[in-house]
């Protein structure tokens, strides 16, 4: 399949370059009240955190808890008083917030507070810091990396509450918003204004705009439009979270082209070209299309020019992470590479591996040299995982590539950041990390090799 959108804008092109660090440490603390008096501990139930492949040998398991403190009646006290009727303890309601979209980590955290202000939230941060509390920042829960779930007993800050739009100027396009804010609802918010937003990907429905800058998200525009942290002006940062966003958006002014083949081909692209003059971008399109047909690098397509058809076409795109779950267990893998050699990890996993696996799959980013390399089989495989790794991350390193595209290294791939970076360059982000959260309260055991931790 190819397609070929054309949106029409007032911006310039951007490109990206292929290997996209990873995330740095999302959280920052600006200011914390000193220890406060040891409180006597609720005896509570903690489950084992179960890592990306259910056993502790792998990388990706979790490593042994840290002594943070264990939440307290007088710490639920307080909670609620300063969240009164948001504290969440009751375990049915947790469920979900505990375990991450792909069913492949769990943690057991029995409280979750939902804030809705800026100063809740500080006071929060601070109160836990004093206390030697972990905390867990939960914005969509999304994340496909175990970034977004605790991994034991931290507590759940979800931003789910913090889910209004606090200004848009329809002159310099900036939109400032609270970070709980669901991207899909600022699109639509934007598409009624004729702007559109920077960003888009297929969780659009449930990912919320903080979840997106912490994880720096890639998603389908970002070939045309650059890093999202590109169009970030500013944050409002409360100790690790925080409250709003301005957010340059993008004036929508547009002619939509589809382009797509109905033939069973061996790939299948969709292309949205934006431009800020409809009938140069129009010939240009046409231009390309003609040459792509008459060299038969492509063979067959469609245009399309009305919403419902491009929004029925990238949901096709959109939805193949969701398809892949019903496909068995599916280890997965983001990954950049230089475009020349996006597809041959994919045909060289399927060599490696034989019949080991049920399905190889490809797919991605290709403008931005970013692969999704997605390994299924019936249920968790231990055998499996050691074929995959650590032959995935030394076959990338090989080329140049980068073991995290855009998905962040989260719980699961801390422990393989030495394949893209040096020791100094991992080293210089722990100091980062310690100088903004000393006590390292803030999403202990995610992104840092546990060395570091
Ligand atoms: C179907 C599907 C398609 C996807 N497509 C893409 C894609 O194209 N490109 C891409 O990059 N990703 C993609 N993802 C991954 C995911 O959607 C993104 O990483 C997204 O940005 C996460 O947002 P979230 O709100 O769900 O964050 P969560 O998953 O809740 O959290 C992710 C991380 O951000 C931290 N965090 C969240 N909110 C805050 C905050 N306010 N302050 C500080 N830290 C915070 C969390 O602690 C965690 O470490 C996809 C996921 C799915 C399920």
């Amino acid at each position: 399949m190819f397609g070929v959108f054309q949106r029409t804008t007032m911006l310039r092109t951007a490109l990206r370059h292929l290997s996209k660090s990873p995330p740095p440490p999302v959280h920052s603390q600006m200011q914390f009240l000193a220890r406060g008096p040891c409180l006597q501990s609720v005896s509570l139930s903690h489950k084992l955190h179960v890592g990306a492949d259910g056993s502790r040998s792998s990388p990706a398991a979790a490593p042994h808890r840290l002594p943070f403190s264990r939440i307290t009646e007088e710490d639920l006290a307080l909670f609620r008083e300063i969240l009164p009727g948001r504290v969440i303890t009751d375990p049915d309601l947790l469920q979900s917030s505990n375990e991450d979209w792909l069913k492949s980590v769990r943690g057991s955290s029995e409280v979750l507070l939902r804030p809705q202000t800026t100063q809740e939230v500080a006071k929060i941060l601070s109160y836990c810091n004093s206390r030697n509390l972990a905390v867990n920042p939960q914005g969509g829960n999304t994340g496909l990396v175990g970034g977004s779930v605790p991994v034991y007993d931290e507590i759940i800050l979800s931003t789910s509450l913090m889910n209004n739009i606090l200004s848009f100027d329809n002159i310099s396009g900036i939109l400032t918003c609270q970070a709980g804010c669901v991207l899909e609802n600022l699109s639509l918010y934007l598409e009624e204004r004729d702007y559109m937003m920077p960003l888009d990907l297929g969780a659009k429905g449930s990912c919320h705009i903080g979840g997106n800058v912490a994880t720096n998200a890639g998603g389908l525009r970002l070939l045309r439009y650059g890093s999202l942290h590109g169009t970030v002006l500013g944050l409002e940062v409360v100790s690790g979270s925080f409250k709003s966003a301005g957010i340059n958006s993008l004036r929508r002014r547009r002619k939509d082209i589809f382009f797509s083949f109905s033939a069973d081909c061996p790939f299948y692209i969709v292309i949205e070209t934006s431009g800020s003059d409809s009938d140069h971008d129009s010939q240009k399109l046409h231009n390309f299309l003609e040459e792509a047909m008459t060299s038969s690098l492509v063979t067959d397509g469609t245009i399309a020019t009305e919403d419902s058809k491009i929004k029925a076409l990238w949901s096709m795109r959109e939805r193949v992470t969701e398809a892949l779950t019903h496909d068995g267990f599916t280890y997965k893998y983001d990954i950049s590479l230089p475009v020349e050699r996006i597809y041959q990890l994919v045909t060289d996993m399927r060599q490696h591996l034989g019949n080991r696996a049920r399905s190889v799959v490809g797919y991605g980013h290709v403008g931005d040299g970013n692969l999704h390399l997605n390994i299924t089989s019936p249920a968790k495989d231990p055998a499996l995982l050691a074929s995959i790794e650590p032959f995935v991350y030394e076959w990338t390193a090989k080329f140049h590539g980068s073991i995290s595209a855009e998905h962040g290294l989260g719980l699961k791939k801390r422990n393989y950041i030495y394949y893209s970076k040096s020791r100094s360059a991992v080293e210089l982000m722990g100091d980062i990390k310690m100088l903004l959260d000393p006590r390292g309260i803030l999403n202990p055991y995610k992104t840092l090799p546990d060395h570091l931790k």
